[in-house]
């Protein structure tokens, strides 16, 4: 027999984000009935439990875009919360290293960044740089102490148990395949059969964000496009290789901020991730593939043009990907003791990246909505660091729909 149930509030996705919402969502509703349902068999399962775990300060995003102001909050609102709730947690710092006259120039820009996004920095010479950090070799760095490290798997967790204990509801195992807005509600159909029907809904899907605007018909000019963070751990006699996260100057053009040295919170160290494309949305296997998936990629006018304009960094991710010795080298540009024996399996994650019709990589977090739904098309890095503002961003948003 077929469960049918009307609830006034459904939130697709179990990330993150998707938790975030739901739980500051019953927070601010209490009396509403707010239901969380997930496709897979535990929460996490993709960007939010294959990442850094990096807590990003706000250094690198456009001052005034959303990215800028909810990573600054969002930073401090993820401390917090992990203190709060006995989560571990640490506030390390992160150097931004030069190895190149180019990139000592990037790193000027990039202070200036972070003053205008008031994040404090601190600029280091090269001797500086080796007294902090005695195994990485740079032309200079920025020190950002602001930043830190978290287990998103662990907040994600906490942020489910806070919603159930408010008196949220959350379906496993729930994969939405079909949506139809009327004038009263939305009703949703499951692939299990099972079928509801909601006030209001906010798709938080991630990897999948624009298949769900598709299911509504809503109007939108953008395509996810999957790229791959393939990560190396090194062998736990390096874990003190580093004592703080080492990234190195990132290209401006591009959204993914380059293979760095991670430091995570049960104590060992990551190098990655790169960014390759990937032939299926989530799959982590090197090659795995799916038709729908390329399909809808090839068939998108917007990755091509991508494509005309990156395909130089294109290849070569796509290059260092197969060939381990060209992954480690942009690694020993700033820590030249690391070798080929020191790159030890890591799971990959996938980044869910939006690319707009005319070839534009969307930057900044991106929402789109119909009358009765609210959808995160755009919630790449740093979403995590971010996810309790962007949960209550929607709060907000889906208040003066509800009122309004
Ligand atoms: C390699 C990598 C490194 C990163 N590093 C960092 C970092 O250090 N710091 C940081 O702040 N951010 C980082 N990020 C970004 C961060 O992980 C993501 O921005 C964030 O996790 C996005 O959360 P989400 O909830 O939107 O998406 P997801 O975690 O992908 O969750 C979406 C959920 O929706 C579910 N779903 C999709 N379709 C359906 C459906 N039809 N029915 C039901 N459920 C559905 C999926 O199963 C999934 O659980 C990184 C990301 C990657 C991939």
């Amino acid at each position: 027999m077929q469960a049918h149930s009307s609830f006034d509030i459904i939130i697709i996705g179990g990330g993150i984000v998707g938790l975030s919402s739901a739980w500051q969502l019953q927070q601010a509703f209490p009396e509403k009935r707010i239901l969380l349902l997930e496709k897979e068999p535990g929460y996490a399962q993709h960007q939010t439990g294959h990442n850094s775990g990096v807590i990003h300060a706000g250094v690198y995003y456009q001052p005034g875009s959303l990215k800028a102001r909810f990573c600054k909050e969002g930073a401090a609102a993820t401390l917090d919360f992990c203190r709060h709730h006995h989560l571990p947690v640490e506030q390390c710092g992160k150097l931004l290293v030069a190895t190149h006259p180019l990139e000592l120039e990037r790193m000027n820009k990039l202070q200036q960044r972070c003053e205008d996004n008031g994040i404090e920095v601190e600029k280091l010479s090269s001797e500086q740089l080796l007294q902090r950090e005695p195994n990485i070799k740079g032309l200079g760095a920025l020190f950002v102490a602001a930043t830190g490290i978290a287990d998103y798997g662990a907040v994600s967790r906490q942020m489910a148990a806070n919603f159930v204990s408010l008196g949220g509801r959350i379906e496993l195992q729930s994969e939405v395949q079909h949506l139809r807005e009327s004038a009263s509600n939305i009703e949703i159909r499951l692939r299990n059969g099972c079928r509801y029907h909601t006030g209001f809904l906010i798709s938080c899907g991630g990897l999948m964000a624009d298949r769900l605007t598709r299911l509504l018909n809503i109007d939108t000019d953008f395509r996810i496009v999957p790229f791959r963070g393939e990560y190396f751990r090194l062998p736990e006699r390096l874990n003190n290789v580093v004592r703080h996260l080492i990234y190195p100057i990132p290209d401006p053009d591009l959204p993914f901020l380059g293979v760095h040295l991670t430091r995570m919170i049960d104590g060992s160290v990551t190098i990655g991730p790169n960014a390759v494309l990937g032939w299926k949305r989530e799959g982590y296997g090197q090659a795995n593939f799916n038709l729908r998936d390329t399909a809808a990629m090839l068939t998108f006018p917007g990755f091509w043009k991508v494509g005309v304009k990156h395909w130089r960094s294109g290849i070569n991710e796509w290059k260092n990907s197969w060939h381990r010795y060209g992954y480690l080298q942009l690694a020993r540009k700033y820590c030249p003791q690391l070798t080929l024996a020191d790159l030890q399996p890591y799971p990959t994650g996938i980044r869910a990246q939006a690319v707009l019709s005319d070839g534009t990589l969307v930057h900044d977090f991106l929402f789109h909505e119909s009358p009765r739904s609210l959808h995160v098309c755009n919630a790449p890095s740093p979403a995590a660091t971010s996810a309790i503002p962007i949960g209550r961003h929607i709060v907000e948003r889906v208040t003066g729909k509800l009122i309004g």
